[in-house]
């Protein structure tokens, strides 16, 4: 087998399906006997949108829910206006995170790999050549040989304890309750924050239900303690210093603001993706967002290693480039759980904050930040350009008398190069790049442009001199591997 994915959560869902994409055989397995029913996170963002639409997927997913264009930021009455974003979503799609998922499977199983439900993964050894997967089923203890493993199962994650990876982050100092119930009459608590006289209250619609956010004053000793009913209402009554009737509950949790990061996310042949690499404060609703961002960074890269042609360092990049990703989460996430404290001694950086979120450029740059829509990779070449590292925007390009886009051109998942036809380009690279000879109206300026399948930009020129060619050689043996001799060219 060459690929284990541990985990059918979004993450491994979406590497597994990038992994497939690029012909790499792979195994899903889930501990659980079936997909929770438990819905956890219910947004997806512009990045998530982006990437999704270059595999051709963004619209299937934008037809299950509303989007709304702004995001909150620690403050649910100062919301940030999205629509300043230089994307082609500048919204939040409100969709549940059990529907992503039954999406993202349903996808998988289009390109031929279903989920084995109810295999556990209990241990692994790893050597030069693979990993022994321990796998357990049914009560049988099985062991799989694998050349790469992926752990995509979530913050206890069994891969990384037995990958020896360590975890290092903040403790939980403050803890959270999350309730999904119905209110017995809704009269009696309205959408959004309700201050009380002994905290405030977050209430969210779902369908047929409501989800209430409250802080949890005193912890139990044994925090994973199931959270009862009884003890929601009490607290919600306390918090709002009146009585609110709560029945049918679906769903009690309790959650903290512990943050915590793998400190390898690649270690041999073993990767952590998702919540396995990193937890934070559920602030600004992002975990499944990075997650998938992980996904899509990784699944090339694996499967180039995978199938032979991955240049040196292709797969440690993924931790150099998703490491201080993730680390930008868990700052983000905290500073958001802070400054939304109603601790007074935090009133300071609290009032500085809600007159600067009011200036046009730190909403911009704050809506860029949360979505990830900034995320900028080191190109390993040289050059000024904005959109160097960044994901390229989706530009509209005719190829000959085809009208296409970026994205379209993105969908088998593989890397792309476009040139106007004056630049000399390197020979040897039709196999692993798809080439096409473009015009794009919107900056006919440009002369090339080299796109990873992730959809960031490699390599761009809006000059065709020498020297940009040998810069565009380079950007080809750093992410696509030594040229393939003799191979024709593939060209449109
Ligand atoms: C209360 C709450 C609210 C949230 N709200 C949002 C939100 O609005 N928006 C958002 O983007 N994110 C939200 N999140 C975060 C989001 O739910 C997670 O970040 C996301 O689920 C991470 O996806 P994952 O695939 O990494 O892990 P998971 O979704 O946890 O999936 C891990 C999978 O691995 C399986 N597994 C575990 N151990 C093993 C094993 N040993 N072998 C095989 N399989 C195993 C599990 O059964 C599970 O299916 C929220 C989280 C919480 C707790």
């Amino acid at each position: 087998m060459q690929v284990v994915v541990a985990g059918a959560g979004p993450v491994g869902l979406m590497v597994a399906a990038e992994l497939a994409l690029a012909g790499v055989e792979v195994k899903v397995v889930d501990r659980s006997p079936h997909r929770s029913p438990v819905c956890r996170g219910f947004t997806l963002n512009a990045r998530s949108l982006e990437l999704l639409d270059r595999r051709g997927l963004a619209d299937r997913f934008l037809a299950e829910g509303p989007t709304v264009p702004y995001a909150m930021f620690a403050d649910p009455d100062r919301p940030l206006d999205l629509t300043a974003m230089d994307t082609d979503h500048p919204c939040l799609l409100g969709i549940a995170q059990t529907r992503v998922e039954e999406l993202l499977e349903e996808r998988l199983a289009a390109l031929g790999v279903p989920v084995a439900w109810g295999h556990e993964v209990v241990g692994l050894v790893q050597d030069g050549d693979g990993v022994d997967v321990a796998v357990r089923s049914g009560g049988r203890r099985t062991k799989w040989r694998a050349q790469y493993l992926v752990g995509c199962d979530g913050s206890r994650s069994t891969v990384r304890k037995h990958a020896g990876i360590g975890f290092p982050g903040t403790e939980a100092t403050a803890f959270g309750l999350l309730a999904d119930v119905e209110l017995a009459d809704p009269a009696t608590l309205l959408p959004g924050r309700s201050e009380g006289e002994r905290g405030s209250v977050f209430v969210i619609p779902r369908p047929g239900h409501v989800r209430i956010v409250l802080d949890e004053p005193t912890p139990p000793p044994d925090r994973d303690q199931p959270v009862r009913l009884d003890y929601f209402q009490h607290l919600l009554n306390q918090a709002l210093g009146r009585p609110v009737a709560l029945r049918e509950p679906r769903w009690l949790t309790r959650f903290s603001d512990a943050a915590r990061q793998a400190d390898h996310y690649v270690v041999g042949r073993v990767m952590l993706a998702g919540d396995a690499a990193h937890i934070h404060p559920p602030a600004g609703a992002v975990g499944v967002n990075a997650a998938l961002a992980d996904a899509v960074n990784l699944g090339w890269k694996l499967a180039a290693t995978v199938r032979g042609h991955a240049p040196e360092g292709l797969l440690a990049s993924y931790h150099q480039e998703r490491h201080p990703a993730g680390a930008r989460v868990l700052r983000t996430t905290r500073a958001q759980t802070l400054l939304a404290r109603r601790d007074p001694r935090l009133a300071p950086p609290r009032d500085l904050f809600t007159e600067l979120i009011g200036l046009a450029p730190v909403g911009t740059y704050l809506t860029e930040l949360i979505t990830g829509l900034d995320t900028r990779y080191d190109p390993k070449v040289p050059g000024t350009h904005p959109w160097l590292g960044r994901l390229t925007p989706n530009l509209e390009l005719t190829i000959g008398d085809e009208h296409t886009s970026i994205a379209e051109l993105l969908t088998p998942g593989r890397p792309v190069l476009l040139h106007h036809g004056s630049h000399t380009l390197p020979e040897g690279w039709a196999n692993n790049v798809d080439t096409y000879r473009v015009h794009c109206p919107a900056h006919p300026e440009l002369q090339g442009l080299l796109i990873r399948p992730d959809g960031h930009t490699a390599w761009i020129s809006t000059t065709p001199d020498p020297q940009s060619t040998v810069t565009l050689a380079t950007a080809l043996a750093t992410w696509f591997g030594p040229p393939d001799q003799g191979a024709a060219d593939r060209r449109r």
